[in-house]
C-alpha cells in the first residue's frame, strides 16, 4: 500500500509541469533581457494608436511574464520601429505543409509585434495572433516575431484593455519558447479567457524551465552573519506571543 502510494506521488509529481514548447525543441534567447519592439504604422484597423499598443505591451510583460519569479528572463517594453511593409502583408510561413520561416521576415534581435492582413496567417477571424521564433541558430533564439490580426473583421479590437495584454503576453510566451499548456487555468491555454490578470501555476514552471534562475552560490553549507545584520529572532518571537495572546483572547471571548 506504501509503495502504491508512493508510486501515485510520484506520477502526480510528474504530471504536475503540463507546458509545451514552441517548435517542440528548447528554443530560449541567450540574454536575460529580451525587448519587445512594434512596427510603427502597420496598424490600421485595431482601433488603437502605437503609442496606445505599446502601453499594452508594457502591461502585458509586467503584469504577466516579469512577475514570475523563479526565472531569469526579463520582457522590456522596446521602441516603435520602421520596418519594410512585407511585415504588415507577408506571410509569416513559407508555403510548405510544415512551418518554414519566411525569410523575408527575419528579426534580427529581440521580439518584434506586427499588424498583418495575409489571410494565410489568418484564415478566420477568430485567429487573433500567430507567433514563431524565426531567427534560430541551434538552440538559441535570436529574433521571434508576432503577427497580430489587423484584418477589417479582426476581433482584437473588441476586447477590453486587459484581455489584450493578456492575449499579447499569450504570443510572447510563444516568442521566448513556449507552446500551449493544456491547464485552463494557464496564460499558455490555448484560448483566450476573459479576465485573465496573472500567471498560472503552469505558466511559471515553463518559463523557469526555460530560463532558470541563477542563485548566487557564495559557499557549502556556511550561513554568514558577520556582515552586521543578524537575524533578528526577537521580531518573530514577538509576532508569535501576540499571536497566541490573540487566540487566548478570542477563546476567552468565545468561552463567555
Ligand atoms: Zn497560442
Amino acid at each position: 500500500m506504501k509503495y502504491t502510494l508512493a508510486a501515485l506521488g510520484l506520477l502526480l509529481a510528474f504530471n504536475a509541469s503540463a507546458f509545451t514548447l514552441n517548435n517542440s525543441a528548447k528554443l530560449t534567447f541567450a540574454q536575460d533581457e529580451v525587448k519587445v519592439n512594434l512596427a510603427g504604422g502597420f496598424c490600421a484597423n485595431l482601433g488603437i494608436t502605437d503609442e496606445e499598443f505599446m502601453s499594452i505591451i508594457g502591461k502585458a510583460v509586467d503584469t504577466f511574464w516579469n512577475k514570475s519569479p523563479t526565472s531569469r528572463l526579463k520582457l522590456r517594453k522596446g521602441s516603435i520601429v520602421n520596418v519594410d511593409s512585407a511585415f504588415h502583408t507577408d506571410t509569416i510561413c513559407t508555403p510548405s505543409t510544415n512551418c518554414t520561416p519566411n525569410p523575408d521576415l527575419e528579426v534580427s534581435s529581440d521580439i518584434l509585434i506586427s499588424c498583418n492582413t495575409n489571410v494565410s496567417n489568418f484564415s478566420s477571424s477568430a485567429i487573433l495572433g500567430v507567433t514563431i521564433p524565426n531567427n534560430v541558430s541551434g538552440d538559441t533564439i535570436y529574433g521571434s516575431l508576432v503577427l497580430i490580426n489587423d484584418q477589417a473583421n479582426n476581433q482584437f479590437k473588441n476586447k477590453s484593455a486587459e484581455q489584450k495584454a493578456s492575449i499579447i503576453a499569450h504570443e510572447l510566451g510563444h516568442a521566448f519558447g513556449l507552446g500551449h499548456s493544456p491547464v485552463e487555468d494557464s496564460l499558455m491555454y490555448y484560448a483566450t479567457m476573459a479576465n485573465r490578470k496573472s500567471l498560472g501555476r503552469d505558466d511559471i514552471d515553463g518559463i523557469s524551465y526555460l530560463y532558470p534562475k541563477k542563485q548566487p552560490f557564495s559557499g557549502c553549507g556556511t550561513v554568514d552573519f558577520s556582515g552586521g545584520d543578524k537575524p533578528n529572532y526577537w521580531g518573530g518571537l514577538f509576532i508569535g506571543f501576540a499571536l497566541i495572546a490573540l487566540v487566548e483572547l478570542m477563546r476567552k471571548k468565545r468561552a463567555v
